[in-house]
């Protein structure tokens, strides 16, 4: 048996950033900002859990992350969902910033939006295959599938944390206000008993100069494609015919 293959307990963390993907048209511009934001917006969420997780993966507009625990350890759980609580705030706080910072700048789509991201966490207890090849750590397992799969839920608020009722126990069920304790199911799984958190992030204040840019942006925009497009065509360089719209 190879022995870059473990069997372990971990308390897995998924955070997913959620918002954009509706609306924005992938071009040039917004393309390269949409993923800047996101970027940034997933690295001041991920801050807060140095140190108490490793960063596995980073899936597009998600980051997955673990840390391996004893059956009886209830301290690292409790302070994961603290953690957890704190990544809502630095996202925010960096949100904000983005915005902030933008005034007068750039009117593209992904950068005029910055508002309507929102932040997820699915937070996961299980036992899970590790597996390393050189510099890569791959997890695999049913508990891997189902913290991804939780993405895919029925709660109707766009900001939460959903905590298997596995997480929950092990953390001690602190006194959170008013979880709201359901029943998920998971896709080829079956029902999961889960616990959901909402944090309470600031709202997010569009200046009035932004909101009279957003309309703008969208002119702005136009004009901004019209001139790469007139540029292509001037220009021999084959275009990226074959990237989506
Ligand atoms: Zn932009």
């Amino acid at each position: 048996m190879s022995s870059n293959i473990e069997l372990k307990k971990v308390s897995m963390v998924l955070l997913d950033i959620s918002g954009y993907t509706s609306f924005i048209k992938w071009h040039d511009m917004s393309l390269l900002h949409a993923e800047q934001i996101i970027s940034e917006l997933l690295e001041s969420a991920i801050e807060s859990l140095d140190g108490i997780l490793t960063l596995n993966k980073l899936e597009g507009d998600a980051a997955f992350l673990y840390t391996e625990v004893e059956e009886s350890d209830t301290i690292i759980p409790k302070n994961i969902i603290e953690q957890v609580n704190i990544s809502f705030e630095r996202f925010n706080a960096r949100q904000k910033k983005l915005i902030g910072s933008g005034e007068g700048g750039c009117p593209c789509e992904a950068c005029c939006k910055i508002d309507q991201l929102k932040l997820k966490a699915v937070l996961h207890n299980g036992e899970v295959a590790i597996k390393r090849m050189r510099q890569f750590e791959e997890l695999a397992g049913k508990d891997v599938i189902i913290i991804h799969r939780l993405l895919k839920n029925s709660i109707d608020k766009n900001e939460y944390i959903l905590i298997t009722d596995n997480f929950y126990q092990l953390s001690g069920s602190g006194n959170y206000t008013s979880p709201d304790i359901r029943s998920e199911h998971c896709e080829g799984i079956g029902d999961v008993k889960v616990i959901a958190l909402y944090p309470e992030t600031d709202e997010i204040q569009i200046p009035e100069s932004k909101r009279v840019r957003r309309f703008s942006g969208f002119v702005e925009s136009m004009r901004l494609w019209r001139k790469t497009l007139l540029k292509r065509v001037t220009n021999s360089k084959p275009g990226y015919k074959n990237l989506p719209k």
